[in-house]
């Protein structure tokens, strides 16, 4: 059997790292087992659902190299929705209700005050047929809850093992809005149902849906799935992800330069046995998956790591991986190995390009040394036995070692004082730009 994997966003904002690690998980899970991944749009809230959220979605999973092999909107599929709703009420599953917000909220209140659960009393079960006509003479429109069977309801999780939720305790849940709309339960199992989908894998604050979704699935006649929780992510500290980490977004990542490959490397490993190790490419981290390996504690998720890991990638990284997203006309495989070890993001190698190819004002202490030490530059091309040739004659010449000697040479010919090896740096900016450098010109 085929296996099929859903990621469902609903397009109300931008992916954010904790959405874009369930992406991930499913996404991986479908290549490991050869399976079908399907990208479903929750668009169901036409008020908070956005044409703008829906693309930027897409953009981030194809940034990040998840491409998926279906697509589906759900406000394409109310019809099957509409169907399913027939068959629930045939059934004896639904029933109307028809409290308003107000009158749920005092009800709540109520049996709180009174210590018990806040549980929807099923008063709109007991409504007679004069009562229901009386109400819809008012103006009112009934919304429908799910009439739940109080049992315990279980199921093996790939995370979490033998999980078991008694229903007793759950409210009946709403299933269709005064207006007609359904809320999340109906369609999200009427398309896993539909579209064939043989494993959920989502947030763990989807358990108790699970359960009542898996009456749903029996309800509507259908095998349930395979189903996997995976823990939330936590910020650095334990506590919830928050604004005090900056923006979380993946928009605000790729913007800022970081790789998707340290994105995709660290939210595969998070929460799991398994060293998080920078990656190159999705291959390798689809060999490394095993869902078994996600562990019951949250995970925590720091930008720090991810920016680190992202320096990491960026050292090993060879050139025909940068190449296209580098930027810098004319830049070669030779700049970008002599370079790499030195930049965090891909973005920072144009200072390095600027030095090489553009105009630097060197910093200059003592112009009377890198005089002298200009005078004494190996004639011909540079190449990689420049450097030395050159620092060898100029310690042996003008008396200097160590820092002293190497410090204002690099400061002049760069402009900075740090940065890669000289060695390479030097054959890079070529002889006219050093003898005017080292004249303490802008060059
Ligand atoms: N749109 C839902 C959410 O973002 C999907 C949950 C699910 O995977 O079923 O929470």
């Amino acid at each position: 059997m085929t296996t099929k994997f859903r990621f469902a966003p609903s397009p109300t904002g931008y992916l954010h790292v904790g959405n874009a690690r369930l992406a991930l998980i499913n996404w991986l899970y479908a290549k490991k087992t050869g399976g079908i991944f399907l990208l479903r749009l929750d668009d169901t809230d036409e008020e908070r659902s956005t044409e703008e959220f829906a693309n930027g979605i897409q953009e981030d999973l194809k940034w990040l190299g998840l491409e998926w092999d279906e697509l589906e909107k759900q406000s394409d599929r109310t019809a099957a929705y509409d169907a399913a709703f027939d068959k629930l009420k045939a059934a004896g599953r639904l029933y109307p209700c028809y409290e308003t917000g107000d009158e749920l909220e005092y009800k709540r209140k109520r049996q709180l005050s009174r210590r018990l659960p806040p549980v929807y009393d099923r008063s709109a079960l007991k409504l007679t047929d004069e009562e229901k006509a009386a109400f819809e003479a008012e103006g009112r429109k009934p919304h429908w809850r799910f009439l739940l069977d109080q049992e315990v309801v279980g199921w093996n999780d790939h995370v979490r093992g033998d999980v078991e939720v008694d229903c007793a305790s759950m409210s009946d849940p709403v299933l269709i809005r005064s207006d007609g709309r359904p809320l999340y339960h109906l369609p999200s199992v009427v398309d896993d149902i539909d579209l064939k989908i043989t494993h959920v894998i989502r947030g763990e604050d989807h358990v108790s849906n699970t359960a009542l979704h898996i009456q749903l699935f029996k309800a509507l006649g259908a095998e349930k799935p395979e189903f996997a929780h995976i823990p939330l992510l936590m910020g650095p500290d334990g506590g919830p992800l928050s604004k005090r980490l900056g923006s979380l977004s993946l928009k605000d990542f790729r913007e800022e330069g970081l790789e998707p490959m340290s994105i995709n490397s660290l939210l595969a490993r998070l929460g799991t046995s398994d060293n998080v190790v920078p990656q190159l490419d999705l291959a390798a981290v689809i060999e490394g998956f095993d869902i078994g390996h996600f562990s019951r504690a949250a995970a925590k998720f720091d930008p720090a790591e991810l920016r680190n890991l992202n320096a990491k990638i960026i050292h090993d990284m060879p050139w025909d991986q940068v190449q296209d997203h580098l930027g810098l006309d004319g830049a070669s495989e030779d700049f970008w190995m002599t370079i790499r070890g030195n930049i965090n993001v891909v973005g920072e190698a144009a200072l390095w390009w600027n030095v090489v190819s553009g105009d630097v004002a060197p910093v200059v202490e003592d112009q009377d040394f890198l005089s002298k030490a200009a005078e004494l530059l190996p004639d011909g091309e540079f190449d990689d036995t420049t450097w030395k040739t050159w620092t060898t004659a100029v310690k042996d010449t003008l008396g200097v070692k160590g820092k002293a000697l190497f410090m204002p040479l690099r400061q002049a010919l760069t402009g900075q004082s740090h940065g890669p090896e000289m060695n390479r740096m030097i054959v890079l900016i070529g002889r006219e730009k050093a003898v005017l450098r080292l004249a303490g010109k802008t060059a």
